[in-house]
This record gives C-alpha cells, sequence and structure tokens, in this order.
C-alpha cells in the first residue's frame, strides 16, 4: 500500500466518493480514499435517494442545483450510470404559510435562473393522475426534480475518481489518525500507515468514531428512518411515463415512483434514536426491523392524498440509520483546532447536495476558501457547549419537525437552556423571551408577563409590537442592551500590535483609549469578519467581534504566528456586557459613575476603565443601535450588580431593557451590516462601504487578494430600500432576508436583512443589487409577491451621526 498522499478520504460513501473526485477535479491526483468495508456501506447504499434543487437557504439551493446537473455529466464522463430519472416535482401547499414558503422559493428561483414555478391544478392533474389536489392552496413544478441510484451515483464519482488519478482502498479501516508536529498527519489502518497532509471525516454513520480518533467531540446523533415500497400499482404500471415525485410537507412524508409502484418515506413524530453510545464498528450492510405502526399517521396522509397508495400492498420496507447534527445541517469545514482535518458529516439530503458539498471541501482544501458562503454549514457554528444531551434533543426535534416550515426569526426550544449568564434568571422575570446564539441564552424581546414565547409565521408576529416600544423608548429616552454573546478577545504584548496589523486590514489606532473599525479579510478578498479595535494600552489591544464567528474566526488568527510574548485569546465567557444606549444614556450612567461622561472629556469611538454602580468596567462609547451608547463589559460575577444598577437607575430616565430584536431594526434604521448578512466572504469590501478601511500601504492577511478585489469593479452594491407602507400594511409582513429585488422586470438582486423601522415609520430591508442608484423604483418580493420599494440615498435615522456625536 502506499505510504504518502496529499489527501486521505475515511469513508466510501456517497460523500467521500464526492469529495475525492471533486478533489481530482481540482487538481490533486495523489488522494487516496480508505473504506472500511465496500463503497456505500454507510447511510448510502439504502437511501430512497430523492433530488431537489430548491431550498429555503439560497447558497444551498446554488449547491443542490449542481448536484443535479453534474449526475448526468457524470455518467458521461465516467460511463457509470447514476440511474438517474427526472420527471419532475410536485409541491403543494395545504396553508398559507407553505403558500408563503413556495412563492418565495418561486420567486428566488426566477432571480437565480431555476426550474420551479407555479402551475394550474389542471396541469398537476395531468402531470400526476394519482394525486387527489383537494385542498391544495397552490402548487409548483420543478421540472428537474426526481430520484438517482445511491449506489450508482458513488460508484460514478469512485469511477471519475479513479479515472484521475485518485487512489480508493476498500476493506481498509482507519484505526487511528496522529497530527504530526508538522501539521500533517499519519493515518494508520492494519494495511499499513500513510503519511497525509490532509484528512478528511466523510465516515457518515461513523463520523464521530472517526473524529475522536483526532481527539475532536463532533455533535452528531443516529437515528433510525423508514421509507416503504408498494407492489406494483395497475395504474402505474399501464403509463408509459414516469410520475412525477410528491412533496406534500404539510403532510409530512414523501413519496415517488419506485419500480410500478410507489415509495413513501416520513419522519415521525416518535422518531428513535439509534447508536447513541457510538455506532458499532461492525455494522454492515444491515437494516432494522420495520416498525410501520410509528409512521401510520403520515401513511394515513398519504394515502388520503394518494388513494392508490392504501390500494396497493407493501412490498419492501426499509428502516435503515442516518446520522444527524442539531440544526439537520452537515458540520462542514476544516476543525478551527486542528490543521488540516477537514470534516463533512451529518449530510441528510446527500443525494440532493453530495455534488456540491464535494466541490465546496475540495475548493475549501485546494484553494484556500470556498466561493460560496458556507457559514450556516460551518462545522464552526457548534462548540463544546452543543454537548450530548443538547444534540439530543435538537435531534429529536429536528427530525420530528424535519417537514416543518421553519420561519424567520424562529427559536427552538429544544435542549434548552444550554449555556446562561447570571442575569438570565432576572431577565425571564422581566418577561424576556428568550433566544439561542452560538449556546447562549439571551433577550429577544421583553413581554409584559414573564413566560411569554415567540409566536411564529413569515407575518408580523406577536413580537411586533413589544419590539416597536423597546426601539421606541431606547430612541426616545434610553435602552439597556445584553451583548455579552459579542466575541471578545485581549491582545497583550510587545507585538501585540504589530501581530494586529498582520491579522486585520485597518491601521490599529495609535493612541491610548481610541477604537477603530476594521475588517478580516478572506482568502479570496472579501470580508471574513468585522471588528472593533480599542487600544487600551501601549502593549494591550481589546478587540469586539461576531458571537457567532468566534470558532470560525480562529481558523484565520491561527495563520498568522504570535512572536515576543504576545498573546492573544478569548474572553467571551469570562466578561459580559451591555451597550446602554439612547439621548438619556448619558445621565444614566452619570448617576453611577464618577467618571465624566461628557463628550469633551469621553469622546465618540473612545474607550476608558469606568467604575458603574462600583463594577469596573471597560466602556467604549459606541453603539450599534447608531444612537449616543457606551458598550460596557465586566467580569461575569459582576454582570448582576451591574445590571441591576442599570435597570433600576434607568426606570427614572423612562429606561428599560431591550432586546436583540429591537437593535437589529435600529441598525438596519442606520443602514449598518452585520455579519453573516451584509458581510460575507462572497461579498467584496467595495460592495459594503469598507473599502476605505483596508489599508493597502502596510501588509495583512491576504492582502493579496483583496487588491484584486479592490482593482476589480463592484459587482453589485449594499443599499438600503424603503417598502411602500401601503404594500407592507397589507401583507402585515416585512422583509427577513433573502426576498429577491426586482426592477422593470428583470432580478436586480436580493435582501440580506429586513425590518420595521419603528422610529423612522418605515418598512426597512437592507440588500444588494446591480444596475441600480438611489432613488430607483424596485420591487422586494415579500412573500413571494412583489412589492414597491425605493432605495435610499441615505439611511432615514440621523444620516449624518449626529446622535453618536452629542
Ligand atoms: C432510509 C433512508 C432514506 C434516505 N433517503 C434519502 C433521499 O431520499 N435523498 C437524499 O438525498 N438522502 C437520503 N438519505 C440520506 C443519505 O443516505 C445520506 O445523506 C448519505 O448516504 C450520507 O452519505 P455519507 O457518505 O456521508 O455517509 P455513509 O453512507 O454513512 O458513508 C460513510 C462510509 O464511511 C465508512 N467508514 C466509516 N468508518 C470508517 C473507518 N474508520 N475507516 C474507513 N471507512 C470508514 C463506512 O463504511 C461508510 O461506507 C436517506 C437515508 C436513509 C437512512
Amino acid at each position: 500500500m502506499r505510504t504518502h498522499a496529499q489527501a486521505v478520504v475515511i469513508g466510501g460513501g456517497v460523500i467521500g466518493c464526492s469529495i475525492l473526485y471533486h478533489l481530482t477535479k481540482l487538481g490533486w491526483t495523489d488522494v487516496v480514499l480508505l473504506e472500511r468495508d465496500e463503497l456505500t456501506s454507510g447511510s448510502t447504499w439504502h437511501a430512497a435517494a430523492n433530488i431537489h434543487g430548491l431550498h429555503d437557504s439560497t447558497n444551498i439551493s446554488r449547491i443542490q442545483h449542481y448536484t443535479m446537473n453534474l449526475y448526468k455529466s457524470l455518467e458521461a464522463e465516467t460511463g457509470q450510470s447514476c440511474g438517474v430519472f427526472q420527471p419532475g416535482s410536485l409541491y403543494l401547499a395545504q396553508t398559507e404559510a407553505r403558500e408563503h414558503q413556495l412563492r418565495l422559493q418561486a420567486a428566488k428561483a426566477k432571480l437565480y435562473d431555476m426550474n420551479f414555478y407555479e402551475i394550474s391544478r389542471d396541469e398537476a392533474e395531468r402531470l400526476h393522475p394519482l394525486v387527489n389536489f383537494d385542498g391544495i392552496r397552490c402548487i409548483m413544478w420543478e421540472p428537474d426534480g426526481g430520484n438517482v441510484d445511491p449506489s450508482g451515483v458513488t460508484n460514478a464519482y469512485a469511477s471519475g475518481a479513479r479515472q484521475n488519478g485518485a487512489e480508493i482502498i476498500r476493506f481498509c479501516p482507519v484505526t487511528a489518525t496522529e497530527q504530526q508536529p508538522d501539521g500533517s498527519w499519519i493515518v494508520r489502518t492494519p494495511k499499513g500507515d500513510i503519511a497525509t497532509d490532509w484528512v478528511i471525516n466523510a465516515a457518515g454513520l461513523w463520523g464521530r468514531e472517526v473524529a475522536a480518533m483526532a481527539g475532536v467531540t463532533l455533535p452528531l446523533q443516529p437515528t433510525e428512518h423508514q421509507y416503504f415500497v408498494t407492489e406494483t400499482i395497475a395504474d402505474i404500471a399501464a403509463l408509459d411515463r414516469r410520475l412525477p415525485s410528491v412533496s406534500d410537507r404539510d403532510g409530512e412524508y414523501y413519496l415517488r415512483q419506485e419500480g410500478k409502484g410507489l415509495l413513501v418515506g416520513a419522519y415521525e413524530r416518535d422518531m428513535r434514536f439509534w447508536a447513541e453510545e457510538g455506532t458499532p464498528l461492525g455494522f454492515g450492510h444491515e437494516l432494522f426491523a420495520d416498525d410501520l405502526e410509528r409512521i401510520e399517521d403520515n401513511m394515513m396522509r398519504a394515502i388520503e392524498r394518494v388513494p392508490a397508495v392504501g390500494e396497493a400492498g407493501i412490498k419492501r420496507v426499509i428502516n435503515g440509520p442516518m446520522i444527524w447534527s442539531p440544526d439537520a445541517n452537515v458540520l462542514f469545514g476544516p476543525v478551527p483546532e486542528l490543521s488540516n482535518y477537514f470534516c463533512c458529516n451529518g449530510i441528510i439530503p446527500g443525494f440532493s447536495q453530495s455534488g456540491g458539498m464535494g466541490l465546496m471541501a475540495a475548493q475549501w482544501i485546494v484553494e484556500g476558501e470556498t466561493k460560496y458562503d458556507m457559514f450556516a454549514w460551518d462545522m464552526a457554528r457548534f462548540g463544546d457547549w452543543a454537548d450530548k444531551t443538547f444534540t439530543k434533543a435538537r435531534v429529536r426535534d429536528q427530525y420530528a419537525h424535519r417537514f416543518a416550515i421553519h420561519f424567520p426569526n424562529e427559536e427552538r426550544s429544544a435542549g434548552r437552556p444550554s449555556r446562561a449568564r447570571p442575569v438570565h434568571d432576572l431577565q425571564k422575570e422581566m418577561g424576556a423571551v428568550m433566544g439561542l446564539n452560538i449556546g447562549w441564552e439571551h433577550p429577544l424581546w421583553f413581554a409584559d408577563t414573564p413566560g411569554v414565547t415567540d409566536t411564529n409565521g413569515f407575518t408580523r408576529q406577536n413580537w411586533w409590537e413589544p419590539v416597536g416600544a423597546e426601539c421606541r423608548m431606547l430612541r426616545e429616552h434610553a435602552g439597556i442592551i445584553d451583548i455579552s454573546n459579542f466575541a471578545k478577545y485581549r491582545c497583550a504584548g510587545p507585538a501585540a500590535e504589530e501581530w494586529l496589523n498582520a491579522v486585520f486590514a485597518n491601521r490599529m489606532p495609535q493612541k491610548v483609549g481610541r477604537s477603530c473599525l476594521t475588517p478580516l479579510i478572506g482568502k479570496r478578498g472579501g470580508i471574513a469578519g468585522d471588528f472593533t479595535v480599542t487600544r487600551l494600552a501601549d502593549d494591550e489591544f481589546w478587540i469586539i467581534g461576531s458571537g457567532m464567528a468566534e470558532r470560525y474566526h480562529q481558523r484565520f488568527f491561527k495563520q498568522v504566528s504570535l512572536t515576543g510574548g504576545t498573546t492573544f485569546e478569548s474572553q467571551t465567557t469570562a466578561l459580559c456586557g451591555f451597550n446602554v444606549a439612547g439621548p438619556e444614556s448619558r445621565a444614566l450612567l452619570q448617576r453611577l459613575t464618577n467618571t465624566s461622561l461628557a463628550t469633551e472629556d469621553f469622546p465618540f469611538m473612545r474607550s476608558q476603565r469606568v467604575e458603574i454602580a462600583g463594577v469596573d468596567c471597560l466602556a467604549l462609547r459606541v453603539s450599534f443601535t447608531g444612537d449616543l451608547g457606551w458598550e460596557l463589559h465586566c467580569a461575569e460575577a459582576d454582570q448582576l450588580r451591574l445590571y441591576t444598577a442599570l435597570i433600576e437607575t434607568g426606570k427614572a430616565f423612562g429606561a428599560g431593557p431591550v432586546g436583540s430584536r429591537a437593535l437589529m431594526s435600529l441598525r438596519i434604521e442606520k443602514g449598518y451590516g452585520s455579519w453573516g448578512r451584509e458581510y460575507s466572504p462572497e461579498y467584496y469590501p467595495q460592495e459594503v462601504g469598507l473599502d476605505r478601511l483596508c489599508k493597502m500601504d502596510k501588509d495583512f492577511l491576504n492582502k493579496s487578494a483583496v487588491a484584486d478585489t479592490l482593482a476589480s469593479p463592484a459587482r453589485e452594491q449594499l443599499v438600503l430600500l424603503a417598502l411602500d407602507a401601503s404594500d407592507t400594511d397589507a401583507s402585515n409582513a416585512d422583509a427577513t432576508g433573502g426576498e429577491p429585488i426586482f426592477k422593470d422586470g428583470q432580478g436586480i438582486g436580493r435582501v440580506t436583512s429586513g425590518t420595521y423601522g419603528y422610529t423612522v415609520g418605515k418598512s426597512l430591508a437592507l440588500g444588494f443589487v446591480r444596475a441600480a442608484i438611489p432613488g430607483d423604483r424596485v420591487e422586494v418580493m415579500v412573500l413571494g409577491k412583489p412589492h414597491g420599494a425605493t432605495i435610499l440615498a441615505e439611511p432615514p435615522f440621523d444620516p449624518k451621526g449626529a446622535r453618536l456625536r452629542v
């Protein structure tokens, strides 16, 4: 057996084989795949292998479309049949919310030139005569939907990879992976060891066990999953064509033709975990005993919709294992704490996504970054806090609600609380409705009474009015926002300034007490992060970034070596913070401190150590609300004391607690971008107005990449839009993100964040557009229907920034 490879892929399921194939496509041919058994030995061999293109997420839609198109070219390239059937898919809406979801997807499909559109009932009946369309509100048609042969696809990837020079070694279980001091790896197997630059964990059902060999714990949990196939149905046997598949997600089942019968699968509420203590090493091409009683409710709904299902006998039941992450999305990307260890685990729709996931993995490994922003699937979105209890609770919830609509702003309660700060109980008593952010509980908004929970939907919900009241309170008086979940770092030592200048694109503040905003630049010259850096001393800096992206950013920070006794450490857990903002914030805080907060003593963008209510705080005069305000950061042990003092003192000023939903609205009124929405590695600095913060007269991480992007014209521009009041009132909905933008019938862009601007009285959206300028009239597809909107020339709240500086 060979002793060296550029990359070793562990696992010969559909995902491992696709990654191997795509590595060779990007030019890495000295690559090997190790499979403990035959190819397809995990979840792959028994999958129903339905394929779909459209998804709520645009980048997943892109990945799925790439995958669907790839299967045809893969067959031609390798001569190996993928067993592709594309008779189309019918999507049915039984509820108003489902109709909104499908209409939005159809609008996105138009923008991205994808095939997904509404058809009439007559047309649907012609396409699928066995479906009873009674009670269906709208029907969408995806002509390319269908299914593939799981083993054909896997073997086609394998053949393609082999043709390009890769090697596949079957019956070769990996028993250990050991990182070497130089960052490379030794992969051990009973057939010998392989030294390699990259290890890729595509071990599917055994993803946890393989990760553990490298000391990594992955939040994954397998479940059982069942589908059945009917005997031949005479009406189908009589047809000279294949029937489309049926996506009746409100019915919570999937259905398609298999042979001359039908295949029906279900994600039942009464789900079953499997292999809670670890996937047995000897598990092979095995299935579980079937238990159709468990999916009886789903079956009955399928029979109601397609009566032929109930009339035919059951020929075969498949009850096999699949492995889930806490949010049912793949755990993707290099493990931030290790060098060159890539994960692609916990993928549920492996056949819809295999090609795109393989391509993205190969891009990340070979080129250093994916072309699409993969943050929502990045394994770095979880951390140690996502322990076994949390993972199981979330997987149970995800499985049981697989086909439920996941609404914008929706917060699932399963597995919570995971991590809470000292003020948590008090906030709950004050009526806080909590959300989950990177494991932390944090207040989304405050209800009049404790115990209230969110309602969910695409339209304005029960939090809409209270969030408005919080926004108005802050703009008219002051508000106290818990910002403890922001990521906080300290960099100290003789080379601190030098190191930060080498990491970040902006020049670090020269004077003690000054702050600067800075982008972090990605490998392709896009925005990998946005930070506020404050100089606390000659050799000490304080950095604030996105809490959600803390683990993701580790990968960037470790690319620049720390030298000469300089340290860089996270203080996110140790410290808590509040933003006190609004016109009365100075007076409120001044009551609690002897330090002068007057502008001449404490100007905008400055920082000082300040004692507030006897609590030692680092105070920064900045506010994401766009209003006068201070961020106060203190030790976690002092959080409750500080919060109590702020809330009690605030009463005299008409101030009170404000949640993160209000913060979202206030920052959009100012046109401020936010990480993961307006700032992403897919966007260039000049497209989001951050180019002036890239100092090209110094060296920094990925400077040459950003030099290239800055030299090219902006492909699109971040703009703020105001939606016509009459339109949004009529639909009682605001944009939330992802809605396409059209001008004169042409797709010109999409919304990244939306809100109602309560203190400016406008429904607002931030988004990217091509070929449009301020003042232009456009249409935003809220709920999938056109809403008139105007591109604004400046933010509607305080465009000159006077309120920040008073
Ligand atoms: C009943 C059922 C129906 C499904 N229907 C669909 C569907 O309609 N559409 C769809 O898109 N998806 C479907 N899926 C999901 C799909 O099967 C999975 O997403 C996909 O197979 C995952 O592939 P994988 O390569 O990640 O993992 P796996 O298929 O589990 O492959 C992992 C491989 O790694 C190997 N391995 C493990 N440990 C080691 C080791 N130490 N050394 C070497 N090799 C190792 C295993 O032997 C195995 O071959 C279904 C799943 C089930 C259970």
